[in-house]
């Protein structure tokens, strides 16, 4: 039964995957999202039976049936990398006990979200607004639900309101150290894409957490930056988005929350 639980998510990823592709692909360049997909060389409509998710990729060999020109793989990498992270939402400890509900679906959501954020924002430079909102959205959803459960002594109005305006400073908290690095820089640093997203990851994760996000994407965006540079790849000078380590950050948060706030009470006792 499990199994063929996680074969239907990978399925599903792998179809939202190929969505999700379409979206980095125009989003950023303000493209509708409708529309048939065509060829980028030749311009020929691609018909449905060679749109399927990894499998026409492989079929054609990676090449457009009309003018053999090679298919990026880029839309075959997103499509495998939305099929593995939507099985691994299945072993979210979030969702433990709980796998059939609607938390679920607001998890493929933002798992989706980061995804095209961290694509768009490594192609274009660009985190697309729509995505941004979407990605509040589905959390927003979250805590909805969230404060659903939890037992509270007031009127369930207060208590909503209470708890909304914990994840909303949460969110203040989060931005301010990358809207002091924005402020510093000029913008040169970081984006306001970036501010704007760090906003929507403390709302998510709440202070503990999303500092620890940033902390992440911080340590990851460093040795990156200095790999590429030791490999002659870029300059010192040279900018490199940060959108992909916040995804980085925000996902290993996700995953991995309980397990590195305990190591962080171990060390440091807060
Ligand atoms: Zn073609």
């Amino acid at each position: 039964m499990t199994v063929f639980f996680l074969f239907f998510l990978f399925v599903l990823g792998v179809s939202m995957g190929s969505f999700l592709g379409v979206l980095v692909d125009r989003l950023p360049q303000g493209q509708s999202i409708l529309g048939r997909s065509h060829c980028d060389f030749c311009k020929k409509k691609i018909p449905w039976y060679d749109l399927l998710p990894l499998l026409s990729f492989i079929n054609l060999g990676g090449k457009c049936r009309y003018c053999q020109k090679k298919i990026s793989y880029f839309y075959f990498l997103i499509e495998l990398i939305t099929g593995v992270f939507f099985v691994l939402v299945f072993f979210l400890p979030d969702l433990q006990d709980n796998i059939i509900s609607f938390r679920t679906l607001f998890w493929l959501g933002i798992i989706s979200c980061l995804i095209v954020i961290f694509f768009s924002d490594l192609k274009y430079q660009i985190i697309p607004d729509s995505i941004q909102i979407s990605l509040f959205i589905f959390g927003f959803f979250l805590k909805v639900e969230e404060t659903e459960r939890i037992f509270c002594l007031k009127q369930l109005l207060d208590c909503y309101l209470i708890k909304m305006s914990e994840n909303f400073i949460a969110g203040a908290v989060v931005m301010l150290p990358i809207l002091f690095l924005y402020w510093v820089t000029g913008g040169r640093g970081m984006g306001f894409g970036d501010v704007k997203m760090s906003f929507v990851i403390g709302f998510l994760l709440g202070v503990k957490g999303g500092l620890l996000a940033l902390y992440f994407a911080f340590i990851i965006g460093a040795v990156t930056g200095l790999i590429l540079i030791l490999l002659k790849r870029k300059k010192l000078k040279s900018k490199i988005a940060f959108g992909p380590f916040l995804v980085f950050g925000t996902l290993i948060l996700i995953y991995f929350q309980n397990q590195i706030l305990f190591l962080v009470n171990k060390i440091y006792g807060f």
